[in-house]
């Protein structure tokens, strides 16, 4: 059986493989794209809707256990997506 976990930005459980993987590493939010860096990891769906709402919580530092957490490169995924859906509604 796949191990189910919970995606940080809608909340839904999925099967692992579906989601995408993130470690802190010296207080960074680090993905890791293929499930091999040691330490604690969560987890979000990759699309920029789910790693955006992720964001705007305390959901990373909190499931990381690092309080002071950069998420510079989750940021950085959402602001790739966004490059290459153009005209994006705001609001
Ligand atoms: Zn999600």
């Amino acid at each position: 059986m796949v191990p189910v976990r919970c995606c940080l930005g809608c909340r839904q459980r999925e099967s692992k493989d579906l989601l995408l993987r993130v470690v802190a590493e010296n207080n960074r939010a680090v993905l890791d794209d293929s499930a091999t860096l040691p330490g604690r990891g969560a987890y979000v769906h990759r699309n920029a809707e789910c790693v955006e709402a992720s964001l705007g919580t305390k959901a990373w530092p909190r499931a990381l256990r690092e309080p002071r957490l950069d998420l510079e490169e989750l940021t950085l995924l959402v602001h790739n997506e966004e490059h290459t859906k153009k005209n994006r509604l705001n609001g």
